[in-house]
């Protein structure tokens, strides 16, 4: 079996003591082939682009801007970014997106914004977006901007199998299924396996196999039963086998499937 994190952040400090053996000893030995990792300010896409060259094969770049870091993000860092996406190993353009449970770090306005613009960067790069996309508490009309204003302004290229994914899936059906309307398959990691997250579940359970990828987002989210401590990409059979009983498919299957799916829409070999 062999499993693909499709969503990590491996250059947070978190990691600084021993990121080493985790990528080149742990992830092999939990079957971990390759980890995405998530470059989503400025000064992360250096960093990341740099792990992504220590580890060819393994670690797998993406960049682009967080909406809680949205001001850190200004003109002078376009020419560099739109350099960095032609590179041939960005994979896509992310996370980017909405969230307003950090508005007093940047308002909704400032949001969109940016979040515009790397929707432009993503279609001239022909790059698959990934999406953050957070409500406060149990309002949902994050959603309702966030498809209103992909719709809106996205080109989508419709060479690809997958257009993106919406990362970190914390929604109902509803918003599952607009995203896979778009395209997108779902993020699922850490938080569709704490207790309280049954509206999650049966999310995905309607959504199926076919629509979900892997990832453990770390340093956060560790699935249940690890809860408290640092999460990492050797956490993905975990939450896989979590997954698979509540789906009730075949682990192998499971496996097969949502890392085929990873590597279709990030044209990973
Ligand atoms: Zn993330």
């Amino acid at each position: 079996m062999q499993f693909i994190d499709s969503h990590a952040h491996l250059t947070d400090p978190a990691f600084d003591a021993d990121r080493d053996v985790l990528i080149t000893r742990t992830l092999p030995a939990a079957n971990i082939i390759k980890s995405v990792e998530i470059g989503c300010a400025p000064d992360e896409w250096q960093p990341s682009l740099a792990l992504a060259e220590q580890y060819p094969g393994l670690i797998v770049p993406v960049l682009g801007v967080h909406p809680e870091y949205c001001v850190k993000f200004t003109d002078k860092h376009i020419k560099t970014f739109q350099q960095f996406l032609k590179g041939p190993r960005v994979a896509a353009v992310g996370e980017i997106g909405l969230d307003y449970t950090c508005l007093q770090e940047a308002d909704k306005q400032t949001q969109q914004v940016v979040f515009e613009q790397m929707i432009t960067f993503a279609d001239e790069a022909k790059l698959p977006l990934v999406l953050h996309v957070r409500r406060e508490a149990e309002d949902y009309s994050v959603y309702d901007d966030t498809f209103s204003l992909l719709k809106h302004s996205w080109k989508k290229s419709t060479s690809r199998p997958y257009s993106g994914v919406l990362h970190c899936f914390c929604a109902r059906y509803e918003e599952a299924k607009k995203a896979l309307d778009m395209g997108m398959l779902l993020g699922i990691n850490g938080c569709f396996t704490y207790k309280k997250n049954e509206y999650i579940r049966q999310a995905v359970k309607k959504a199926g196999v076919d629509k979900i990828i892997l990832e453990t987002d770390c340093p956060y989210l560790s699935p249940q039963g690890k809860r408290g401590t640092r999460n990492d990409p050797s956490n993905i059979p975990l939450i896989a086998q979590f997954v698979a009983d509540y789906l009730d498919v075949p682990l192998e299957e499971l496996a097969e499937k949502t890392t085929r799916q990873t590597k279709l829409l990030y044209a990973l070999r």
